[in-house]
């Protein structure tokens, strides 16, 4: 299966402009479920004002969010596909176009101590996994700095366990507050080592909204920490309510008998994603 670099750079830039500006329509359902549970009257209008605007974004084709975000792309390669090319030239370069013409803000610095902006949101953050099979999914998602800047590692220690693990978890809620514009998405990522704990945890962010861990600990994780996340003092952007986050989702993987990596990813209600498969028989974005 041959994918060209034109192919990639048209459907990239596509999902690029579109992310930004179209959010995903099982987070919006989510957001209207969670305001017609909400009970705090200054809560169920904030949830209003955020279901509004993204509707405005969609409407008007403008960015539901001043911070259009690191261009995080997650990519599955599948073994059978044919690429003459160099892929992350072609993402790269599908950013700096998206971004662009889709006049969505750029957002990053070429070096964290000069801090001189790159003028094109470029280099993205691309993480490419090769898979079976002859598709090239592209996952692309502009993660802003609000949610991604309280997000926190820890590396636990052994004797630690479950309580520690929803201690930490909302800890990280508590400090990051309002800041990180709640209702959140929070990711979580247990075991690995530690460049993997926060890989998994920011891979959790894109799972699914309705699904559910399979690991029945993971699972009971994701269940209690919804509840007693919501019973925090922090609500939609931080006052109050009882709608401080729409979901928990927990992966996890095998980890050092010394080691117990835990890493928290905090997503903001513009969790916008979008994805795109190219090859085999499929063409489509979701
Ligand atoms: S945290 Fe999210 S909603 Fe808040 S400013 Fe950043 S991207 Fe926008």
């Amino acid at each position: 299966m041959n994918i060209t670099r034109e192919d990639v750079i048209r459907e990239v830039k596509k999902i690029v402009v579109d992310a930004a500006c179209n959010l995903d329509p099982e987070m919006v359902r989510f957001l209207q479920l969670a305001k017609s549970k909400e009970t705090a009257p200054l809560a169920k209008t904030i949830l209003s004002e955020i279901i509004q605007n993204q509707e405005i974004a969609r409407n008007q084709g403008i960015p539901m969010c001043q911070d259009t975000g690191v261009s995080v792309f997650f990519v599955e390669l599948g073994n059978q596909v044919r690429l003459d090319f160099d892929l992350v030239e072609a993402i790269n370069e599908a950013t700096r176009l998206g971004y662009k013409e889709g006049f969505l803000r750029k957002s990053i610095v070429a070096h964290p101590i000069d801090r001189v902006n790159t003028k094109d949101n470029t280099p993205a953050v691309i993480h490419i996994k090769l898979v079976m099979g002859d598709t090239l999914h592209i996952t692309f998602a502009p993660k802003g700095a609000g949610s991604e800047n309280l997000s926190r590692m820890k590396m636990m220690t052994p004797a630690e366990g479950i309580e520690d693990v929803i201690a930490f978890v909302k800890e990280t809620i508590l400090l990051a507050g309002g800041k990180a514009c709640p209702p959140l998405i929070v990711g979580i990522g247990i075991g690995g080592n530690f460049e993997l704990a926060p890989l998994i945890a920011k891979e959790a962010i894109f799972r699914p909204l309705t699904d559910e861990a399979t690991h029945p600990i993971n699972r009971e994780l994701e269940v209690r920490l919804m509840k007693e996340i919501n019973e925090l003092p922090v609500g939609a952007m931080g006052l109050g309510g009882v709608t401080t986050c729409l979901a928990v989702k927990v992966n996890s993987y095998p980890c050092h008998i010394a080691s117990f990596p835990v890493a928290v990813n905090l997503q903001c209600h513009a969790a916008r994603h979008k994805e795109i498969t190219l090859g085999g028989n499929k063409h489509e974005e979701i």
